[in-house]
């Protein structure tokens, strides 16, 4: 993990959040190439789920939504972490991650029983547990405290904490204007906020990150079949057009006591990260509770009517999250490579053409020579026309360059020498094998 967390840094793909000043903990900040990557990956996944497909339509809806939506979905009572305090060093944890065999719903009397050690100072005296909401809060409009100093609760909001509800409360909307057939998928991409009380582990547990998730609305005798489709369809997505390798894959079916209560089947995808295996989505079977509770808390009408046989019902949804930043790390863990080429080590990021930030790097082997430069300048206007995401290099030896172009995942070089000027071919040099061929650069 360390490799790659210095990897992300040196060649600009991730940086710590703020880092300038001081760094803002639980928070990540894209570099030119993070973004590239980043933008590729969320691209991949909305043309695969939504551009190429009839039953599957985009929503983008707002972060700060109307509080009620908080109240219905659940999460202003219980998103919440049971967070205990150490009385001697005052250090706060979550008592389900420092404590074995626990659950969120630990009671105070559970908890100091245990005598668990302060993993800050060693200390065994504990507070009571508090529930702590990890919803941010904020305040809409012109907001100005009381005489008391207080604010008043009703100008109160939240940063959303899941993108799902920003669909829920889209379904109505979307029947009402283009009446899709059961069954239909409703997808969006974009940020969510948890104010994780400990977060780390890179980019796997941070307080902002980017979703995907799909609500897929069905008829309520066909969510099995309908489970399985898209359970199959999410190990295509991650191993066909994501290239992560299957073996890193574990399906983990969820028991029972783990699962939300009104949830019949949940399945976690697990995923063999640098640090161990750690959920990397879920696909969870969520019946009507959300669309009930919005029907319930609005009290608006969710129901769907079927246009063959006129049967009036609330569809359940299967729904398949993931976390940008999870399936990133993802990866960036599965593509970083140690190897030897000519008795010398190197790094190599390993990349699926599609994600490398750059597809081709091409330069002149020497940079003092006008006329390889030119030639070089000509050959990249043509493969910039042709694929876009092509990057110029001339620092350095050319054994530095592939070094870097090697770092930064970008499968091709292309060199342009002496040769190319008499027969017009180019030497194109394989990122993964090191292998130099000769071609013509109208074959590129
Ligand atoms: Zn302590």
């Amino acid at each position: 993990m360390e490799d790659i967390i210095s990897l992300c840094k040196r060649r600009g793909f991730i940086f710590q959040g703020s880092e300038v000043y001081g760094g803002m903990a639980g928070t990540w900040d894209f570099g030119p190439l993070g973004v590239s990557l980043k933008n590729k990956i969320m691209s991949e996944w909305w043309n695969f789920w939504v551009e190429k497909r009839d039953d599957m339509f985009g929503i983008d809806a707002a972060i700060i939504m109307n509080p009620r939506t908080w109240v219905a979905s659940g999460h202003t009572a219980t998103f919440a972490d049971p967070l205990v305090e150490c009385k001697n060093c005052h250090g706060r944890f979550r008592a389900d991650k420092i404590a074995n065999g626990i659950t969120e719903s630990v009671t105070t009397e559970e908890f100091q029983s245990l005598k668990v050690k302060c993993p800050t100072c060693g200390k065994t005296d504990w507070g009571p547990i508090r529930k702590f909401n990890m919803m941010f809060e904020t305040h809409i409009g012109a907001v100005l405290p009381d005489d008391k100093g207080e604010i008043a609760e009703k100008s109160v909001a939240y940063l959303r904490p899941e993108t799902a509800q920003g669909i829920f409360t889209n379904y109505k909307n979307v029947v009402d204007t283009i009446y899709p057939s059961l069954p239909f998928g409703l997808a969006q991409q974009g940020k969510a906020f948890r104010n994780e009380i400990s977060p780390r582990d890179f980019i796997l547990r941070d307080r902002e990150c980017t979703q995907m998730e799909i609500e897929y609305f069905v008829h309520p005798g066909t969510w099995e079949e309908n489970f399985e489709k898209l359970l199959k369809e999410n190990h295509y997505f991650l191993e066909e057009i994501i290239k992560l390798p299957k073996s890193k894959i574990h399906d983990l079916e969820v028991p029972a006591s783990d699962r939300a209560h009104y949830s019949k089947r949940t399945v976690d995808f697990m995923f063999d990260y640098p640090n161990g295996e750690e959920e990397l989505m879920g696909l969870a079977y969520r019946t009507d509770f959300d669309l009930q509770n919005i029907a319930r808390e609005s009290g608006k009408n969710m129901e769907y009517r079927d246009k063959n046989t006129g049967e009036s019902f609330v569809p359940h949804v299967i729904e398949p999250s993931i976390g940008v930043e999870r399936l990133i790390l993802a990866v960036l863990s599965s593509a970083y490579t140690e190897d030897e080429i000519d008795g010398n080590k190197r790094t190599v990021l390993k990349l699926p053409e599609n994600l490398a930030p750059y597809r081709f790097c091409v330069s002149p082997l020497l940079k003092n020579k006008p006329e390889l430069v030119e030639k070089a300048r000509e050959v990249y206007a043509m493969l910039r026309e042709k694929y876009t995401n092509v990057t110029w290099d001339d620092s350095g030896n050319i054994g530095k360059r592939y070094r870097k172009q090697d770092e930064i995942g970008t499968p091709k070089c292309v060199v342009i020498d002496f040769d190319t000027l008499e027969d017009d071919t180019v030497t194109v040099r394989d990122r993964d094998t090191a292998e130099q061929v000769r071609i013509k650069i109208a074959e590129l």
